[in-house]
């Protein structure tokens, strides 16, 4: 090993529910379920994914990558937001290892469609992504439903090509 240890990181995210919203979360359309409100698609898991990344590799936040009122970003899906974060992570010299994220939230059940958002999501990232999601038994935002949130944590590693000249 040439002696820099991979370096992870951690993203957050929370968006309100807004009622006859499409919902779109960890890169795929939930029909029948209320989607969050937001600037882009409101997807909570896309957009921790994203921050986790940008932290890993000491790239800032997600605002600062999209700006927060962008009109470019207006209504983005999560995915597309995901790739371009790849994509500054890859010209800044940074590889994606692997990524996780959890939704915390009542509803939609991501069980049934772990595999299909973990392929969406890993495309976009070029990596491996662990999809997860829990409820908070009723209590806080989550809880009552007025709101959905993500934490997610990635892990990068340096590539080659940027690697130090040899001393
Ligand atoms: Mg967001």
């Amino acid at each position: 090993m040439s002696g820099e240890l991979p370096r992870v990181g951690v993203g957050v995210d929370v968006h309100p529910v807004e009622a006859g919203r499409p919902c779109w979360l960890a890169g795929l359309e939930w029909p029948g379920v209320d989607g969050c409100a937001g600037h882009s698609d409101g997807d909570v898991v896309a957009h921790a994914l994203t921050d986790a990344v940008l932290s890993a590799a000491g790239l800032g936040d997600i605002g600062g990558l999209l700006g927060t009122d962008d009109p470019r970003w207006a209504g983005a899906r999560g995915a597309a937001v995901l790739a371009h974060a790849r994509e500054v992570l890859e010209t800044a010299g940074w590889r994606i290892g692997n990524a996780a994220v959890q939704l915390v939230g009542n509803t939609p059940k991501v069980g049934a469609r772990r595999g299909e958002a973990e392929r969406v999501l890993g495309e976009a990232l070029g990596a491996p992504v662990s999809v997860t999601a829990t409820t908070t038994d009723g209590l806080g935002l989550t809880g009552r439903g007025e709101g959905r949130a993500a934490v997610a944590t990635a892990l990068v590693v340096r590539t080659a090509s940027v690697d130090a000249p040899p001393s």
